[in-house]
């Protein structure tokens, strides 16, 4: 081939890695493109997408990281580890809100964000061909870093007969014997479901037969409603034995573009994902860590207001629908909603693209989520309760009524 040097001309084709092309594809495409037309259109799109909470930061954590952040001590390479004082207040958190016992340095490492953490947890621990169990529907991010370790990934459905919890009675002991990872979230994204002790000893006792590691992704574990409290993995007898727990700042206080998190338990597990992370990444910027110091610390009245708010969002959202006849579960934990596409013959893709279209409202087809997230649709509650409101209505005039209530 010529290759053209002169004149800034090089004519080299670029190919990605082929093991880009083993990503699932990514099935809001069209959904992104048609809320961009509709826009265009002067339509004002109520988004109910994506999970990135809307009201900001509390104004003290913010503070604080104002103050540390003029010091030039804290500019420099912050340890992949955390800060001895970050590591603290989170081991501290544990105690205070789930009666768990932590040591800081081997049995909790920080992270930029969980979603880094948990993606990459498979290079760290499993071997190709190894089994991974993995949830379906599950939160996207699990599944690129199973592929990028060649895992074998065995998805355990989560179906409402079971309240969104896997049926571990369903795995075949063959599989259940080379699996070396489960993946678990709860309370769960997408399905808004919770966990249960009783279930969550079951895990333990399954992962003790089997010899699986557990990672339980909890980055919504403090947001719960009605008489529901919220529950550590690491609070199950023997949990930590087997398992660890990541958890973030972005939900509980509104940081998700502060890249902040952790992980939490198995000092073993721990070592391997940071003798990864170490060769690839930094930790977190230092004056976030005195700022999310502050938060665990200080944030038991804000995360409170927080469910409260979400709460009333929840019940607006709920009662607004169900006068239109759809059939709304509410939600136990998460700002989310999980319900069924209210058309039986309908799929949730085709559903939300046409509502979106005739009413200006996004909300995600559940199918993004995994295979058996079909049939259902996710509404993220991060939009204030009038627009909430105004979604009901535009959905209620755009003609989606299914069952109308007799009138009294
Ligand atoms: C939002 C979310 C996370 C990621 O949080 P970050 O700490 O911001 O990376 C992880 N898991 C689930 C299930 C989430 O919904």
């Amino acid at each position: 081939m010529e290759k053209k040097t002169g004149g800034g001309l090089f004519a080299m084709e670029i190919r990605a890695a082929e093991r880009l092309g083993h990503f699932p594809v990514y099935l809001f495409d069209k959904l992104d493109a048609d809320k961009t037309a509709v826009q265009a259109r002067g339509v004002d799109v109520i988004s109910l997408g994506q999970g990135d909470p809307d009201e900001g930061t509390p104004p003290d954590i913010i503070a604080e990281l104002a103050r540390t952040a003029i010091s030039p001590a804290n500019h420099h390479y912050p340890s992949f580890k955390g800060m001895p004082e970050y590591l603290q207040a989170i081991a501290d958190f544990y105690r205070d809100n789930f009666g768990v016992a932590l040591e800081p340095g081997p049995e909790i490492l920080s992270l930029i964000g969980s979603k880094s953490g948990v993606g990459r947890l498979p290079l760290a621990l499993v071997n190709p061909g190894e089994v991974i169990l993995c949830p379906d529907p599950c939160y996207p991010a699990y599944i690129p870093g199973m592929i990028l370790a060649d895992a074998r990934i065995q998805y355990m459905p989560l179906l409402e007969k079971n309240q969104f919890l896997p049926d571990l009675t369903q795995i075949p002991s063959q599989v259940a014997r080379r699996a070396k990872l489960m993946l678990l979230n709860y309370p769960n994204n997408p399905t808004a479901a919770v966990a249960t002790q009783d279930f969550l000893k079951e895990v333990v006792q399954f992962a003790r037969k089997y010899e699986i590691i557990v990672a339980y992704d909890a980055p919504y574990n403090m947001m719960v409603f009605d008489d529901e409290k919220p529950l550590s993995f690491l609070q199950i007898p023997g949990a930590k034995e087997i398992g660890v727990e990541f958890h973030s700042m972005s939900k509980l206080f509104n940081m998700t573009g502060w890249r902040c998190a952790w992980v939490a338990g198995n000092r073993h597990v721990i070592d391997a994902l940071s003798r990864l992370i170490s060769n690839v990444d930094m930790g977190i910027f230092k004056p976030i860590q005195f700022a999310a110091m502050k938060a665990l610390k200080n944030g038991t009245v804000f995360m409170q207001k927080m469910n409260r708010l979400y709460q009333e969002r929840r019940d607006a959202v709920v009662n607004g629908l169900k006068e239109l006849g759809w059939h709304v579960p509410p939600s136990r934990g998460t700002f989310f909603m999980w319900l069924p596409v209210p058309e039986k013959d309908k799929e949730s893709i085709p559903f939300a693209l046409e509502l979106l279209q005739k009413t200006g409202v996004l909300i995600t087809p559940g199918r993004g989520f995994g295979e058996h997230g079909e049939g259902y649709l996710r509404i993220a509650l991060t939009v204030d309760v009038e627009r909430l409101k105004d979604a009901v209505r535009r959905i209620k005039e755009a003609g989606y009524i299914y069952n109308p209530p007799q009138p009294a």
